[in-house]
């Protein structure tokens, strides 16, 4: 099985880079890419564990980007993570999820969130800090029933948690991934709440900004997403990739390389093959 897009408690997984290597193993999984948001801080970790457990790890990041006022996610495979043009990109994106997460911290002292930043620090435990581990002590603290409760009451656009963000635009993007000789992938295309015309117009200006693949099966995307999905890869000469978006055990209905293969029209990344070279 292969999965190439996950997530560790470098950004907002629950399990250590380790820890994940070990469930991508315990489940049968020989390649594995490490995906975590706009950090590869998780890497070095992830590989000396796939080195003992013999996985093929691809090195990866899942990449903000802004475009046309919305965040979309590009999903960067088989990264240099030592490239400066693409450690120069990410230190940029950090430093933005730094002043945004003391916005979000005194937006959120409104509505009854005490010592939001802090809390929000000690629990990102050095990792990216994200709405996610937000979202987490809204629910600590009984302000939301669960992470998609919190979601939908503080922390998407139009909620009092929110705080637009302005992260690099596609095309920079995909020339940091390209920099550090990786392959760009439009991450989950049917994730971002958004109407087909969007879609296909998103997925149009990824290609035409130079993205290589489309994330064509992930843990939550129907069988007729990924023909959609399939059909927009080949209209716009994109390969295809998979990934589950793996963030925690506790999510059951969605576990490491619990994904569909991709489709036969679609042509595969160069990640995407039966039996990885170990
Ligand atoms: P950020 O990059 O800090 O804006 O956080 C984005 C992350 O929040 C995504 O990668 C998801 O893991 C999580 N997320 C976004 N929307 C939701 C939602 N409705 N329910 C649960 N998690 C969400
Ligand atoms: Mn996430
Ligand atoms: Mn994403
Ligand atoms: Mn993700």
């Amino acid at each position: 099985m292969i999965d190439l897009h996950t997530h560790s408690t470098a950004s907002d997984g629950h399990l250590s880079p380790a820890a994940l290597v070990a469930r991508a193993k315990s489940r049968g999984v020989q390649r594995l890419a490490l995906t975590d948001h706009d950090t590869i801080a998780g890497i070095p970790e992830a590989r000396r564990a796939a080195a003992t457990h013999d996985i093929d790890l691809i090195p990866g990041a899942e990449i903000s980007v802004t475009w046309q006022r919305r965040t979309l996610h590009v999903v960067g495979l088989g990264l240099d993570i030592d490239h400066p043009v693409l450690m120069d990109g990410l230190a940029r994106h950090q430093d933005e999820r730094e002043t945004r997460a003391a916005d979000i911290g005194e937006r959120l002292a409104r509505i009854g969130l005490h010592d939001g930043l802090a809390r929000a620090r000690a629990h990102a435990d050095g990792g990216q800090i994200t709405r996610s581990h937000y979202a987490d002590l809204l629910v600590a603290d009984g302000l939301a029933r669960n992470r998609q409760d919190a979601f939908k009451r503080y922390l998407r656009p139009g909620r009092p948690g929110y705080r637009r963000t302005v992260w690099a635009e596609l095309a920079e993007v995909i020339a940091w991934i390209h920099a550090a000789s990786g392959t760009a992938v439009l991450a989950h295309p049917f994730g971002y709440g958004c109407s087909g015309a969007w879609r296909r117009r998103m997925v149009a200006a990824f290609a035409e900004a130079g993205g290589d693949a489309l994330e064509i099966c992930t843990g939550v995307s129907s069988l007729e997403q990924e023909s959609q999905s399939a059909r927009d890869a080949r209209e716009h000469a994109l390969a295809g990739s998979v990934g589950s978006d793996f963030h925690s055990p506790e999510q059951i209905w969605l576990d490491i390389g619990r994904v569909r293969p991709l489709p036969s029209s679609v042509i595969p990344t160069s990640y995407v093959t039966e039996t990885p070279a170990l």
